[in-house]
């Protein structure tokens, strides 16, 4: 990744983006491929898009979450939006495996996802998987001088567009903001309907981990846990504590989650070594995001796609660059539409 830009002289661009989790650099990504200048601004560390999964699982989650045929289109047409994003994907199929397999194939044929049986596993090749931290890495270094490492601390409106001020004291301005900052406050100055709508959204405490030990060949989802291949050894995720945004891994957690991985594969996983991680994600009454316009001139949202920000992601991009060009009429738009709240 290359050094990140100073930001000590103004900048004027076409796009700001506060924040680098998976909505920011996916909205970066496609007004870039637009032909849009793009900033994003952002401190850097782990946020919730690295910890993640990274499960494109619009099958699984649709059955698990025992959805409207409705959000299962939307799922669906999410997952088409990644067959076109230019990142490899692992292929599936990600098995369910435990209790009530017959409930869980039914919905899946139901709401018309692939399914076949074997065994004690119900396996869809719908869910795929991407490793995030490296194509988070890789789309960062995409942005080159675009890729801004600060807070946004103040933003203010100039003219018809929006001015940004760093913690580091630098400015940018542009005709557009997006905010995707995932579950931290709005930036001072931010409309007070719009900061107001953020500080509304529930946070959801993740607990994932990973160990270098290789306990299965394919996503696998089962009761209280699931483990996933990553990086030649394999993630157990992962807690759903709503209300909760503390970052420090507990033990009592992390034994749960190696207990119900342990049941799905079968082996005692009790003294495994693990390095845990705490992720928070952003969820809305509706459990589906923020993305669009706020009917704040220029200002618009990727925020709160719950458990789904890296099966959404690609789509909220879309979405919100359609709305910047004045054009967002799809019915994802209209579903993910900010306003809806206001
Ligand atoms: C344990 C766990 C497992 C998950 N697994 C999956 C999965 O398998 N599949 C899936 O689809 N989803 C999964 N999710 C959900 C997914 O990770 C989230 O929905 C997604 O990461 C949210 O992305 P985001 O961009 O909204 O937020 P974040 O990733 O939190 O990014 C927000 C960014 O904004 C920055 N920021 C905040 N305020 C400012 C500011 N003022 N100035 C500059 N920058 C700022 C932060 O530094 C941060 O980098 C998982 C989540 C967790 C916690």
């Amino acid at each position: 990744m290359p050094s990140p830009a100073s930001v000590s002289a103004p900048l004027s661009t076409d796009v700001v983006i506060v924040g680098a989790g998976v909505l920011g650099l996916c909205t970066a990504v496609t007004l870039k491929r637009r032909g849009h200048r793009v900033a994003v601004i952002d401190p850097g560390g782990r946020n919730a898009s690295a910890v993640a999964a990274g499960m494109i699982a619009p099958a699984l989650e649709a059955a698990l979450d025992d959805v409207t045929p409705e959000r299962a289109a939307l799922f669906r047409s999410a997952r088409r939006v990644w067959d076109d994003f230019g990142v490899d994907l692992e292929p599936g199929p990600a098995a369910w495996r435990g209790p009530g397999g017959e409930a869980v194939a039914a919905r899946l044929k139901a709401l018309g996802f692939a399914v076949r049986v074997e065994g004690a596993d119900v396996l869809t090749p719908e869910d795929v998987r991407i490793e995030p931290e490296t194509v988070l890495a890789a789309w960062r270094e995409d942005l080159q001088e675009g890729w801004i490492q600060d807070t946004a601390r103040q933003m203010e409106r100039v003219g018809e567009g929006w001015r940004v001020t760093g913690a580091d004291g630098g400015v940018i301005e542009a005709p557009f903001v997006v905010l995707a900052s995932g579950t931290a406050t709005a930036p001072g100055g931010s409309p007070r309907a719009v900061a107001g709508l953020i500080q509304q959204l529930q946070p959801i405490r993740g607990q994932i981990g990973w160990t270098a030990e290789r306990l299965s060949d394919r996503v696998m989802r089962g009761e209280g846990a699931y483990v996933a291949p990553s990086q030649g050894g394999t993630l157990i995720g992962a807690s759903m504590e709503a209300g909760r945004r503390d970052l420090e891994p507990e033990a009592e957690t992390g034994q749960r989650l190696l207990a119900a991985a342990g049941r799905l594969v079968g082996r005692d996983l009790s003294g495994t070594a693990m390095d845990w991680r705490v992720g928070i994600r952003g969820s809305t009454i509706d459990g589906l995001p923020l993305a669009g316009a706020t009917g704040e001139a220029g200002l618009f949202l990727a925020l709160a796609p719950r458990r789904n920000g890296w099966l959404l992601g690609p789509l909220i991009g879309q979405v919100v660059a359609d709305g910047i060009e004045g054009r967002a009429t799809s019915v994802e738009a209209a579903a993910f539409d900010p306003r809806r709240f206001f």
